[in-house]
């Protein structure tokens, strides 16, 4: 039998705003889950997964309509063989792009320079703009569906993947990412170049990045013909402040919790973000970030 209960979730995000949840389960293997998605059923909860939580606000500060789960054991997986990887949903990506790049196989740098699980970054056909992004070396992934209580296993194609979207983001709350199998194609043999140029990636970024608590990017920044901090900096929001959340001064798609922020104060940047941009631009941003 499973163990829920009550919970404080705030340091279960990264950007660490305040948050308390009457339902909380860790979940070891399938088996739970099954039993998880039956409870959540019966006491008509939705059933929220959470990964790194380096992507989600939570926008109240009390919840009792959800069932919030980890998945943890069975799911941290990692099986190299042959020239294919099988990733469990809950295994780390900066872990499995390190381990990739230590065998030579170079289309995974940007899974080193992402925070989050496998999970996470599936759902969110996670990546980087020069590097490369989930859907490129996918072959197929194993879900839970949360309406039949089955696994299923989809293509590439079948995942219907686009820039930070995919079809576990579009069926909303259907759908649980247990594992992706990619294909790695074939080793590089300046394995100590490809990890050099990697390092050199990860400082660029780092050095790129403001720091602090953060869920990085707000917005989806490439839908529009200038990416999305640019809007942002034109309506004057570089470095704005509500509360103890503000658009960083180094890069204005990027809230900070710099003093205590409340999912409140964050809620009210991203609205004021997108009323300015939409009255001067007339254009509808939207967020990267899942508001849970
Ligand atoms: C400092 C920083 C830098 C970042 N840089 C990048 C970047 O370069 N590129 C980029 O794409 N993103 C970036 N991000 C955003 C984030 O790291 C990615 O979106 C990441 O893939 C989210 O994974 P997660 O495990 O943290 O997901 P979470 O934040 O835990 O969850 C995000 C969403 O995915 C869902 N989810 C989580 N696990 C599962 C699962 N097993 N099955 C189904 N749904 C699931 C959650 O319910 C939620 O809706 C950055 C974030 C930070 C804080």
């Amino acid at each position: 039998m499973i163990s829920i209960v009550e919970k404080d979730i705030s340091k279960l995000a990264t950007v660490q705003t305040p948050a308390h949840t009457k339902y909380y389960a860790d979940i070891y293997a399938l088996p739970d889950l099954i039993e998880v998605n039956r409870y959540a059923e019966n006491k008509h909860l939705k059933l929220q997964v959470i990964g790194k939580g380096s992507n989600v606000l939570f926008t109240k500060e009390h919840y009792s309509d959800r069932l919030f789960i980890r998945l943890k054991k069975e799911f941290n997986s990692f099986n190299l063989i042959n020239n294919s990887v099988q990733i469990g949903a809950a295994f780390l990506l900066k872990k499995a792009g390190t381990r990739l790049i230590e065998k030579g196989y170079k289309d995974f740098a940007y899974m080193c320079l992402i925070p989050g699980t496998l999970g996470g970054a599936v759902r969110q056909n996670a990546g980087t703009t020069q590097e490369g992004e989930i859907r490129d070396n996918l072959l197929s992934v194993r879900l839970f569906d949360t309406q039949s209580s089955e696994e299923v296993t989809l293509s590439n194609k079948e995942m219907l993947f686009s820039y930070r979207n995919s079809l576990v983001q579009q069926e909303h709350d259907r759908y649980i990412v247990l594992s992706a199998t990619f294909s790695c194609g074939d080793p590089v043999n300046d394995i100590e170049g490809l990890k050099k140029e990697v390092e050199n990636k990860k400082k660029m970024k780092r050095e790129k990045e403001p720091r602090g608590y953060s869920f990085g990017s707000t917005f989806k920044s490439r839908l529009h013909e200038r990416a999305a901090w640019y809007y942002l900096d034109q309506v004057g929001l570089r470095n704005y402040a509500v509360g103890g959340a503000k658009f960083s001064q180094k890069h204005p798609n990027w809230i900070i919790n710099y003093n205590n922020a409340t999912a409140e104060d964050v809620m009210a940047l991203i609205s004021k973000a997108k009323d300015r941009v939409n009255k001067q631009f007339n254009i509808e941003l939207i967020e990267e970030v899942e508001l849970i």
